[in-house]
């Protein structure tokens, strides 16, 4: 750990994997920091079963299909990737290089960093109730990576969220049997036809609901129990109840903070020298918080970062004359 890098990136979303990459086509000895066991960011939290429609050049691609090739490019130029280790400490040293140190007191070393840790981390909320330590695991499931795993099997969705009814009306395609429990009255944060699509839907809803008990055998989840008494028999359980954000203190590093968000112009500088941001971290005029936007601005940073470190670099190259793929 003690190594010094070119260029640590905290955060391996979208716009993290695609500074890695355009880092390392750069020739820069580069390190990603990522806090969840998964790379992806929002696209791999969210919706990694969603379409996404407006990235260039691809007319309709999935969240997960899309994080892949992200992940693919970037991991062709090996970058160091580290997993599970939250930044919470960025101090620049007396020599004008960097450490960044984590939760678990693990230090980094760096001559720049990028930030494209987006707004923060997220948790999920996991489900506390009789039965669900014992079952969770291969029986409670907290996002669908993977949807034709449900196929011809009975599924609960538990949320009062628009993320559990999409969940439920997508199972609905490959699932025997669906159900949706709301413990509240309505659905939170729904829009445009959600509710007519749930409504024509097969999907079996059980409003102002709450799951009580889960029930099975020593091996394999049969059932919930419902706290109206009612019984559902089920294979899968899953649940979104909602996140626990940690907002990223970006102040607390010593950066110039705007509502949470970095101010940038167009060079990704942040008011520390040698830290650039990229991605939903960056705020500036007409900034949009969209996924190309995120790519545009990581080569802005690692262009800068270039710069940074040696100052006779091209501030632009060409991968088609620059870049040896390895297949
Ligand atoms: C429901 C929804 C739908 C969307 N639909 C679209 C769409 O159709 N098209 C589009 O272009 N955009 C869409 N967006 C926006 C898009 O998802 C974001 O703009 C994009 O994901 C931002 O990527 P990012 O890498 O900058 O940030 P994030 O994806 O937020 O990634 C940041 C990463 O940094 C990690 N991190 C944070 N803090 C730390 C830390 N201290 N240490 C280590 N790691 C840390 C986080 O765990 C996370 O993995 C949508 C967003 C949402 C929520």
């Amino acid at each position: 750990m003690s190594e010094l890098y070119d260029v640590t990136i905290i955060g391996g979303g979208t716009t993290g994997l695609y500074t890695a990459f355009y880092s390392g086509m750069r020739d820069l000895k580069t390190k990603v920091i990522e806090y969840q066991p998964d790379l992806g960011g929002k696209v791999s939290f969210f919706y990694p079963e969603k379409k996404i429609y407006d990235v260039g050049g691809f007319p309709g691609v999935l969240g997960d299909d899309l994080v892949a090739d992200v992940k693919e490019q970037a991991l062709s130029v090996q970058p160091t990737i580290v997993m599970g280790e939250k930044i919470k400490a960025l101090e620049k040293q007396e020599d004008g290089t960097f450490v960044l140190t984590s939760h678990s007191g693990e230090k980094h070393f760096s001559k720049t960093v990028i930030v494209a840790s987006g707004l923060g981390t997220y948790d999920l909320r996991p489900l506390d109730v009789e039965g669900s330590h014992y079952y969770g695991g291969q029986h409670i499931h907290y996002t669908i990576q993977n949807l034709m795993q449900y196929t011809g099997q009975k599924a609960v969705v538990i949320s009062e969220n628009r993320v559990g009814l999409d969940w439920a009306l997508a199972l609905e395609n490959v699932a025997s049997e669906v159900h949706l429990i709301n413990r509240g009255a309505e659905f939170k944060a729904v829009y445009g036809n959600d509710l007519e699509k749930l409504e024509h839907s097969n999907v079996h809803v059980h409003m102002e609901a709450r799951v009580e008990k889960l029930e099975g055998t020593e091996t394999a989840l049969e059932r919930i129990i419902l706290d109206n008494g009612e019984q559902i028999q089920t294979d899968h359980l899953l649940v979104y109840e909602g996140l626990q954000i940690d907002k990223s203190l970006y102040d607390q590093w010593g950066l110039v903070t705007e509502k949470g968000r970095i101010p940038v112009g167009t060079d990704m500088a942040t008011s520390l020298e040698g830290v650039f941001v990229a991605g939903d971290a960056a705020v500036y005029p007409s900034k949009t918080m969209l996924i190309a936007s995120g790519f545009n601005e990581a080569m802005a940073a690692v262009n800068s970062a270039k710069s940074f470190i040696d100052p006779k670099a091209k501030s632009q190259v060409y991968s088609t004359v620059i870049y040896k793929h390895v297949e």
